[in-house]
């Protein structure tokens, strides 16, 4: 090392990359459906990144290396095993179509797992390592990136997975037998060559993640990574030829991996200091003070990255008092899980707009921390007046719910009667052997889009929006009559998205226009916003399950969306518990079920896909959680009949771990994601599941139609483990994201195996 920038005082763990118009996700579906070539997809990536910089200093990260630059096109996993040689053969570069084919699959191969990033709902692609792998540096592309920023004269700091959080978050090849973590010495290696790479190009700070040192995982305890990082960064830190390291720790806190990474005495050092980390970990403040020793720039991660909510600035100011003089400040995680800006939002009530503070906002509010009160006193107000005039407003407070839920049992409760009386009582629904069905959305077509966008800006009025969605509805049935599926769905055109569909009919929510955030790939979310107390004015899905009922003597599946998924995949308040809004949520649902069944459904499903990402990523943390988790999904069906039956959904994860409290849901029907990790969950499964489960054999994230004899593999593997008066076949997740010329085969081809194999019992 030889010249010496010190580290900016204020900055960001990250920044959102699919861009305040969704830039990226529209070029790189552009690029997918052969609209534009490489090179313009290329120079769309590129504008996309130079614009950021110039915002991001704009707003106040001016400082050489303040901004993160983000290299990833469709994952920051994926980006980073890719420049480590992890993935993507030998080569020395990987094309753009290799690694869009590592994504997303293509005719030729099924695309990798894809899975939560930690406890959020961001997906990143899970790196298959094989024994014979050997890892070569690629610079080549990440080098590329900071020259480009260069030459837009922005003197960037190129960010990494770190290696220990790259290998824990990877799984063995098929027919491996060596575990990820085992090569750690050959992938730090690649680093080593990375970091050469980067300091020949005049590259004075690099940013390794290692999240995985905040959480316990299956594959390493915390002390066990804390012992990988020990190995790990002693060999990159102590390396020749390379940039000052700034190794940053988001989404929770350190334990044993604290003293060990003080010690290891990086450059620079990023601890997530947030007030939800702090109120996990009350010590957490003091211990990094104490731990944290001079020859490292600590770097506070105080402005939660993960919240929508205007910060405390005073009290985090307080906090930053009790850190050594010259702290630096940035976000607890990357701001890729927040919607760029307030700004953009014009329909927000004003009172309520005030109270938020998103992307941009929260860049306003690390700097502000840095500079102090006297000198952001604009930034500071608006902190204060937020504070003030939330705890006061009558929007978050309604009594009558408050009620209700005071007046709720206390702990666990369970529906009655028992499932195996239930099972028995559901016969009468006289469903075939293996039965068929889907998960509940079928593609949205272009004129169901192009209706909702006329609807919404008031060119299509109520009635011919709600004949559309009826047309739309009798199509999807007479699909599947077709098709010969047993248990049908209206196919849930009329929801823009499974949970703000809900959250707009609820009381205490809000909405946002463009408050976009990337789940995985080119695919954003919406994320509505709990605000306050949560209730249901009016019914708010039976007028479209009947009109499908009636449409059919086949049972169609009254759809709803799980307590706890409407949270997880909202922004909570920050003023309550998420599980007092759950249980809120859940007496609207159970409301919602009565309806349904008094509107003469007979089988209901309640989604939980999100259970899993809430999962606390420490140990100590997770019981509480099940028990709340469950709790609420059970308040939802408390009530039901003993005839009607509940299905639940789950997908998006690897459900091992929680596998016990997927079965304490108490559902009649679980359908479960399966395909895509070849029913490895099935493993986990024998003996905790009492109940009749349908794990998917039709993976439903990739353009690829699987073929009659692998689906027919699928029942088969799955017969292994469950026996066939409980098994159900049906797709891993809903057909939303599909078209329709793969989604008819595909389920065709799903109704021939499941035929084929119903012969062969
Ligand atoms: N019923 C929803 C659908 O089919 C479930 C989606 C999900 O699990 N993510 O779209
Ligand atoms: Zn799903």
């Amino acid at each position: 090392m030889t010249e010496h920038t010190t580290f900016p005082q204020a900055t960001i763990e990250g920044y959102p990359r699919v861009g305040p118009q969704r830039e990226l996700k529209k070029a790189l579906e552009s690029y997918w459906a052969g609209r534009i070539d490489a090179q313009t997809f290329e120079s769309a990536a590129h504008s996309l990144r130079v614009d950021t910089y110039a915002r991001l200093k704009e707003l106040g990260l001016g400082a050489d290396y303040a901004i993160p630059a983000d290299v990833a096109y469709y994952d920051q996993v994926l980006e980073t095993a890719l420049t480590v040689g992890a993935l993507g053969g030998d080569a020395a570069e990987v094309s753009l179509d290799e690694e869009f084919a590592l994504a997303r699959g293509n005719a030729d191969r099924a695309p990798l797992e894809m899975t939560k990033w930690f406890d959020t709902n961001y997906h990143y692609i899970v790196p298959e390592i094989a024994d014979g792998q050997s890892f070569t540096a690629r610079p080549g592309r990440i080098v590329k990136l900071v020259e480009e920023a260069q030459e837009a004269g922005h003197t960037v700091r190129p960010y990494l997975v770190g290696p220990v959080t790259l290998l824990a978050l990877s799984k063995p090849a098929e027919g491996a037998n060596r575990q990820p973590l085992e090569r750690l010495p050959e992938v730090t290696a690649a680093y080593v060559e990375v970091l050469a790479a980067l300091a020949d190009a005049g590259v004075d700070w690099i940013q390794l993640a290692e999240p995985a040192l905040v959480a316990d995982l299956t594959v390493a305890s915390d002390a066990e990574l804390a012992e990988h990082a020990q190995r790990a960064y002693s060999e990159i830190l102590g390396a020749e030829n390379r940039p000052q390291v700034y190794l940053t720790t988001p989404y929770g806190s350190l334990q044993k991996g604290l003293d060990t990474l003080a010690d290891l005495a990086p450059e620079a050092l990023q601890v997530d200091l947030s007030t939800r980390t702090q109120k996990h970990d009350a010590g957490y403040v003091d211990r990094v003070a104490a731990a944290v020793g001079e020859k490292t720039q600590l770097v506070a991660g105080l402005i939660d990255g993960r919240n929508v909510w205007a910060a405390d600035l005073r009290r985090l100011a307080e906090t930053l008092e009790k850190l050594p003089a010259g702290t630096a400040v940035s976000t607890s995680v990357s701001l890729q899980h927040v919607p760029h800006t307030v700004e953009a939002e014009s329909k927000l009530p004003h009172d309520v707009a005030n109270w938020f503070s998103f992307a941009d906002e929260k860049i306003r509010e690390v700097v502000a921390l840095t500079v102090g009160p006297d000198k952001a006193e604009d930034v500071f107000g608006r902190a204060d007046r937020a504070v003030r005039t939330r705890g006061a407003s009558e929007r978050t407070h309604n009594q009558q719910v408050q009620d209700r839920v005071a007046a709720l049992p206390d702990g666990q409760v369970k529906r009655e009667p028992a499932f195996a009386e239930r099972h028995r009582a559901q016969e009468a629904l006289g469903l075939p052997q293996l039965p068929t069905t889907t998960i509940g959305s079928f593609p949205q077509t272009t004129e169901i889009r192009t209706a909702r966008a006329k609807h919404r800006k008031g060119q299509l009025d109520d009635a011919a929006y709600t004949d559309a969605l009826k047309k739309e509805i009798a199509d999807v049935i007479g699909l599947q009559e077709r098709l010969g599926l047993d248990v049908l769905v209206h196919g849930e055109a009329e929801r823009n998205d499974m949970v703000q569909y809900f959250a707009e009919l609820l009381e205490g929510f809000v909405t946002t226009e463009n408050g976009w955030v990337q789940s995985y790939g080119s695919r954003c979310t919406r994320p509505p916003i709990v605000v306050g107390d949560v209730s249901r004015p009016a019914a708010m899905t039976t007028e479209w399950s009947t009109y499908a009922q009636s449409l059919s003597d086949k049972y169609v599946k009254g759809m709803l969306t799980g307590p706890v998924t409407i949270l997880a995949w909202s922004f909570p308040r920050d003023d309550v518990s998420r599980s007092v809004s759950a249980d809120q949520i859940a007496l609207a649902l159970a409301d919602e079920v009565r309806d349904l069944e008094e509107a003469g459904i007979k089988i209901i499903q309640i989604d939980e896909p999100a259970l899993r990402e809430l999962l606390p990523l420490r140990e100590a943390e997770r019981a509480s959680y099940l028990d709340w988790a469950i709790r609420a999904f059970r308040l939802v069906a408390l009530k039901a009949q003993p005839e009607t039956q509940i299905h639940t959904h789950l997908c998006y994860s690897e459900f091992g771990q929680v596998i016990d409290a997927v079965a304490a849901l108490d559902a009649d029907v679980t359908s479960i994601e399966a395909a895509r990790s070849r029913m490895e969950l099935l493993v986990d499964l024998d003996d905790s599941f009492t109940s009749d489960i349908g794990p998917g054999v039709y993976d439903i994230h990739s353009p690829r139609v699987p073929g009659v004899e692998e689906v027919a593999d699928l029942i088969r593997a799955a017969l292994q483990h469950v026996p066939a008066e409980r098994l159900w076949v049906n797709p891993d997740c809903g057909l939303k994201t599909r078209g329709y010329k793969e989604v008819e085969p595909a389920l065709r081809n799903l109704v021939q195996a499941r035929d084929e194999v119903v012969g062969e019992l």
